[in-house]
């Protein structure tokens, strides 16, 4: 079910709603969440007027995988 928003679990499925029509659907035992990711990163707004220098690396950028968060890691501890 692609473009549906879950909204709430139920004790034996979930609320979602697609459309703007709410759904309620049950009689599951297992519920496997397979949703995508986005980065929040309230922070680097709040630090925009801080004097020093603020570096963005991992999920918090871009959502990816370990090693390129390492990575992004790595580089900053360098850079400073
Ligand atoms: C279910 C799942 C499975 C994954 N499987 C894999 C995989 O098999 N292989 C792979 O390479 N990648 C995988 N990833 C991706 C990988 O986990 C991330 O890319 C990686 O953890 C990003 O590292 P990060 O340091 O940027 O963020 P995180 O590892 O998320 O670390 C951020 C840290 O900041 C802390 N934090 C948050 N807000 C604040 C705050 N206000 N103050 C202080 N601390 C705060 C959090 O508690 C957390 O410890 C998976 C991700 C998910 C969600």
């Amino acid at each position: 079910m692609t473009s549906a928003k879950v909204k709430e679990f139920t004790e034996d499925g979930v609320v979602y709603t697609k459309n703007g029509e709410e759904v309620t659907i049950g009689g599951f035992d297992t519920i496997a969440l397979a949703t995508g990711v986005k980065a929040y990163n309230p922070l680097e707004e709040e630090l925009k007027d801080f004097a020093g220098k603020v570096i963005v690396v991992g999920d918090a950028k871009v959502p990816g995988t370990a090693n390129l968060a390492t990575e992004a890691g790595l580089a900053a501890a360098f850079e400073i």
